[in-house]
Formats: C-alpha cells, structure tokens, sequence
C-alpha cells in the first residue's frame, strides 16, 4: 500500500491527537493502514424499518421511523432521567437517558423525522428503549440508515472517553474516503480473477459500510483470502528458501547403536505409528536437507522412545543429539528414563539445566566441544550460547510450545551446518491451526496408542458430591493406587489460586488422615519440588495436590486417579493434558472433574466433550471451536492466529487449505516471484518477511 496509508491518524478527521494516543495504546493503531484495517467484529441490519406494533417479536437491536412527541424529567439529582416519548405515527413509546440529559434535551427536536434505534426492554405492558440513537431521515451520507451497521470492538477506556463502536464507525468514514484514492491494489489482477476476488479499494469500503449481505460477503472474503494467503506463501517461501540454503547433516544410515538398541533394550514392540514416524524422520536427515519437523502424538503416545531412537540414528553416524524439555523436572526425567532404556549399550548420555553446579556444567561444556559427549539433555540452559557443540546433528525439542520460532532459530546458529530439528508436541493441533503456525515445518503423527491401555474413565461432578468423590478415592487408595489432586493454577503470582492450594491441601489432611499426602507448586524451589515429586514416584506418599506444574510430562504409572478442582477454570487441552497424566498403569483409571454448579455455556462445553471423548485431535478442534485459536493451550505462540485481522482458521479453513495450495502451486513454477506477473505477490512478501519474527516471540 502506499504512502497515504502511513499517515498518522491523528489527521484523519474525527481523531485529533488524544484520541490517536487513545487508539495506539488501547489497539496499537498508529496509521491510517492500521485504522482501515481494523476490520468490524459484527453488523446490525440496519436495512429494516420496524413497527412500534412489531416489538413484541424482536429481542436485538432496531430501528424504528418516527417523532418525539414531547419531553419530561423525571427524579431529581443522581436518579434523574430523561424521558422522551416517541411515535410512529400509530403508537408511543418511551425513550429514557440517564445521562448526557442535557446534551439530549439540547439536540434532539420534537416533530422532527428520525431514526430511532436501539434495543426494546419490556416494562409492565408497554416498552421502552434506554439510550437509543437517533439520526436524521434525510441525512445523505454513508453513515444514514438503510445498510448493515459495523459494530467495532472497544476497550473500557475507549467507551470511557465516548470512543465507542459508533464513533470508530464514523472515524472510519473520514479515514475510508482519505484512504481510498491511496491504496494500491495488494493482489495481481491474474490472481483476483482466478480466485474471483473484488478489488481492494471496493472490499475496503464494503467491509465497513456494506450496503448489503452480498457485498459483505464479497468484501469478508477478498479480504480473508489475501490475509491466510500471504501467511501461506510466507511460511512455503521460507521452508523452500531454508531447504536451498541449508545443507543438513547427512545421516546416511542405521548403524550398530540403533541396531543394537533396536534388538536388544526395547521391552514393548514399537507402535505402527512409531514405526512409521522414525522413518520419516530417517528419510528427511538422509536427504543432505535440514530437517524441521514437527511431532504430534498425544499424551502417552510413546514420543520419548522416537526421540530417543532418532539421537540414536545421529550417534550412530558420528553427530551428537540434544533433547531439550520446558521444566528441570521433566530434562531429569527423561534422562532418567532414557539411560535406564539405554542400560548395556555405552554411549554419553548427560544432563544440564540451571541449577547443574559449576563443575560440573564446566564438564559439560567441555566434553561437548570436543565431542565425547554424544547426547546432552536438558532446559533451556542448552541455548546459552557458552554451550558449544563439536557437531550436533539432532535437536528434540520436547513439548514444543513453551519454545518459539526464536529460539528454534537460536539452535541453528550453533553449527555452520543447522542440526536436524525434531518437535514434539502433546498438545494435538487441528489441521487448520498447524498449517498457519507450523506451515514452515513438515508434520508428523502418532495417531495411535501402545496396545492394552484402558481408556481412562471421566466424570464430572459438582462440588456436593464431594464425599462420595473422597470415598472413591479411599477406596482406590485402599487397593495400592495412587491420586492426583490438581488446583487451578492461572498466573504463578496469583496469590488466590495459592490459597486454594493451601486450603485445599488442608482439607485433604484432614479427610484423609491416614494418608500421605505430597504438595508440589511452581513457588517451591526445583529441589524441594523434585524431592517431593520422587516421593511420590516412589509410593511413599499415597496423594499429590498440585497446581498444573504437574502437567507436562510426569511419569508416575501407579497413579490412576486424577482429581481436577474448579475444572471450569481450565482450557479444554490443559485438561487434557492433565488428564494424560494417568492411565499410564495397567489399572483403570478416572480422571474426575470437579466444578460449582455455576457453569458457562463453554464451561458447560469443555466438560461435556472431556466426559464424551479421550481423542486428543476432537479435544483441540472443540477448543478451537470453544474459544478462538488466540485462545488456545499449549500454542502461546499463536501470535499468528492473534495476529489475524479477518480470517478465523476455525471458521475458514476451506479458504486457508485452498489459499496454501495456490500458495504452493505459485511458488513452485516461479521460487523468487521473478516474473513480472508476480510483481505484486514479491512486494506483499517483503513487506511480511519484516514482521514475520514478531509471530514467533512466545513466553
Ligand atoms: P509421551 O508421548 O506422552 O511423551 P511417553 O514417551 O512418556 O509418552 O510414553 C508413555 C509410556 O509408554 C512410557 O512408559 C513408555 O515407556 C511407554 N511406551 C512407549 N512406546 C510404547 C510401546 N510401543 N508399547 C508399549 N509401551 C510403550
Ligand atoms: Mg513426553
């Protein structure tokens, strides 16, 4: 787009500088491009004239065509209130403010035509409308009556100042006609034509002052089609400009370390899934490409052991690997496990995190320089860019959401040639979601669970049934099993959440005396918490009341219990997550969630689905559904959802498959976007590749 565009709002006509302030601080709009595009959320049909006779049957906003017949104050002081009575000719309604009386009384003129609108309330048998709009009949501008009316989402602060969706609606005409003569069309006109898209400038215009459904329509879908698009070419472009670039280490086969590992240490068969995930992993580290993959499985899917075997194929050919976890807890654990199933064979296996002392983290760091270590498993710590590496073939990445594109790229700076890389997540992505945030990567599933796991049962019960759930409980306990009691967790400072913790530990003590009972939390430092994990582990202690640091990860296959407090506070793939943390025994196992009876609808929703279903992929499509991929678990870095002016990856994934396929098909004939005709499509990508890092940043 143009020049015009960059244009600070606050010359746009209706702005003025504290607004402009107002409008970068509460919705980061700076420019006149930011303001145009800052699409509405919904419209009222404002194409329909009611009747004061046909209220009776509406419960939304409408208008009415009328006069006001007269005025009258009534009350005194703060419950003063202005009534005007207004007629369509036929009958009377009330219209009532509470505030801003005077400015009414001073604008509004009696026996004059207006447009009445606003939404009726009942009351007694009549009706009324509180803080209606009035307009002129004849006023001849786009913002009169007759279309469908955009509704702009505001903040508190923004209302506060009269900055509500009304006034967005009027600045947007201002902004609309100043812009207009300025916009250079974003898709070539081939592409328009093929895909049967209207030109920008139209699409523009109709978003927010569409006359009708189907210029609304035709406008929704211009600009939702160029926004997913854009994404799409991006994230192909940079995969295809990454695999021309870099080499990757060439794994040229499976040597005795795999085999050996392969006939002798495995105590179960691989899964099918297993099976076929590890060769693709093999097929794309023997190509002399980088590898970026990305690993689905869901909880318990056996995702370690694919890890693990990929190290394997590295070491085998001479390259160390890295396996890196979001927590301390979870790094020890996986090279607990890992040199466990590893017992005879003899390769380095080490563990390095924040808190590995200084001596030996010295150690560390020099035996991966001069490579004798072959495998390093750890936290974040790995990244420090003093930890060097004499040749890292593989980096796992364990529970990929809590790492962004960021530190994924931090990881390539570590050798001339980048490491193969291998993410792993046990927050299933639908589809839609993955092609927009993982697009650059290639996707791999493990769709299927190690055999003879008994489903895990989940019910649901409200908080007065509370004994009957601690009987059940008693009883398991009673049989060797063991109980996971898990509070709600929403931000580690959040004192109140503590407390229920507290309390709720408490109330344990005391209904079950006889029990052990173990508490972990992220306030507790890393030691205290491991210890307490491992009595836990260890069958010392017979319940462990948690907050959700016991969501990723833990491995404890004796306990069969999971108990989820205040259950409507979670997100549907956190309780998921959480629930994976049983049924990892041979015993049946139950996942229990607790819940006030005072549920939302999507309260109500998440429980339903987490009673009907175990499948992780349905769980993250009704999430998505339920609330809106910024929303989603475990995909923090949706940034790129977030970022997402128009398009819902949700509600439009037939747009995002089709717009990635065009996508594909342009970039394979023309890589660079040479030819002229992609002139438009070159430019648009440069002007993305800039803000492109921004959508990686995650916590
Ligand atoms: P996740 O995918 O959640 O990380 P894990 O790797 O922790 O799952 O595996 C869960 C459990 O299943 C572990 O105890 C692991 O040893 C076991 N497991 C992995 N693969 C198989 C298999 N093919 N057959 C039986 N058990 C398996
Ligand atoms: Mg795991």
């Amino acid at each position: 787009m143009s020049n015009v565009l960059d244009q600070d709002i606050k010359f746009i006509p209706g702005v003025g500088p504290g607004r402009a302030t107002l409008l970068e601080n509460e919705l980061n709009i700076r420019t006149l491009e930011d303001l145009i595009t800052y699409y509405p959320f919904k419209y009222v049909d404002r194409t329909k004239i009611y009747t004061i006779k046909d209220i009776k049957d509406v419960s939304s906003h409408i208008q009415i065509k009328g006069h006001i017949t007269g005025f009258k104050t009534v009350g005194e002081g703060a419950k003063t209130r202005l009534v005007a009575y207004f007629t369509d000719g036929k009958d009377i309604v009330d219209l009532i403010w509470f505030k801003k009386i005077k400015f009414v009384t001073k604008t509004l003129v009696k026996n004059r035509e207006y447009i009445m609108f606003g939404k009726p309330s009942k009351f007694h048998d009549s009706y009324n409308f509180v803080h209606p709009e009035l307009e002129d009949v004849d006023r001849k501008d786009m913002l009169k009556s007759g279309y469908l009316q955009a509704q702009y989402q505001t903040t508190d602060k923004m209302k506060k100042a009269n900055l509500n969706s009304n006034a967005i609606h009027k600045i947007q005409f201002n902004a609309i006609q100043k812009a207009v003569e300025g916009v250079q069309e974003t898709t070539p006109a081939w592409l328009r034509k093929k895909v049967g898209l209207v030109h920008l400038k139209e699409a523009l215009t109709n978003i927010h002052f569409p006359t009708n459904e189907e210029a609304l329509n035709q406008a929704q879908i211009r600009l939702k089609f160029e926004e997913l698009f854009y994404i799409q070419l991006k994230l192909i472009h940079l995969r295809q400009d990454r695999q021309n670039k870099f080499n990757g280490h060439k794994i040229k086969g499976v040597g005795d370390i795999f085999n050996t590992f392969f006939h002798n240490n495995i105590p179960f068969e691989l899964t099918g899934a297993q099976k076929r995930v590890l060769k693709e992993i093999f097929e794309s580290m023997k190509s002399g490409k980088q590898m970026n993959r990305l690993l689905q499985g869901d909880v318990g899917s056996g995702k370690t052991m694919v890890a693990l075997m990929a190290a394997l194929m590295v070491v085998d050919n001479g390259y160390q690997g890295a396996i890196m976890a979001p927590t301390e807890i979870l790094a020890s654990q996986h090279l607990d496990s890992i040199v466990e199933m590893l017992h005879d064979i003899d390769i380095d296996v080490k563990l390095l995190t924040g808190s590995t002392k200084k001596k030996d983290r010295e150690v560390i760091h020099r035996e991966l320089e001069d490579g004798t270590l072959d495998i390093i498993i750890g936290t974040h710590a790995i990244l420090e860019d003093k930890v060097k590496f004499k040749n890292l073939g593989l980096v796992v990445i364990d529970e990929q959401h809590r790492f962004g594109v960021m530190q994924r790229s931090k990881l390539w700076k570590k050798n001339y040639i980048p490491p193969h890389i291998l993410v792993m997540t046990a927050t299933p992505i639908p589809r839609t979601l993955a092609m927009t945030l993982y697009g650059d990567l290639d996707i791999s599933v493990i769709d299927e669970l190690p055999p003879g796991r008994k489903p895990i049962e989940t019910r649901h019960y409200f908080y007065s049934k509370r004994n009957k759930v601690n009987s059940f409980i008693r009883a398991e306990i009673k049989k060797g099993r063991q109980a996971y009691i898990v509070y709600p967790l929403i931000e580690e400072s959040d004192t109140l959440d503590y407390q229920s913790l507290y309390d709720g530990y408490k109330q344990m003590k005391e209904d079950f005396p006889n029990v052990n009972i173990s508490m972990v939390h992220g306030k507790m430092k890393p030691q205290e918490k491991e210890e307490e994990m491992q009595r836990f582990k260890n069958h010392e202690t017979d319940i462990m009341v948690a907050t959700t640091v016991i969501e990723v990860g833990v491995n404890v296959p004796n306990a069969s219990i999971m108990v989820i407090e205040s259950s409507e506070r979670f997100g549907l793939s956190q309780l998921h997550q959480l629930r994976g943390r049983v049924g990892r025994g041979a015993e049946q196992s139950y996942c229990i969630l607790l819940s006030s009876t005072k549920l939302s609808e999507t309260g109500r929703e998440r429980i339903d689905t987490m009673v009907r279903t175990n499948d992780g992929f349905e769980i993250a499509e009704s999430d998505l559904k339920l609330r809106g991929p910024g929303d989603l678990d475990g995909t923090q870095q949706s940034g790129v959802a977030m970022t997402l002016k128009i398009a819902n990856i949700s509600k439009d994934s037939q747009i995002l498959s089709y717009s990635r396929d065009l996508a594909q098909k342009i970039l394979d004939s023309d890589p660079e976007l040479s030819h002229p005709l992609n002139d438009i499509l070159k430019r648009q990508l440069a002007k993305l590749q800039k803000n492109y890092f921004k959508w990686g940043v995650i916590s």
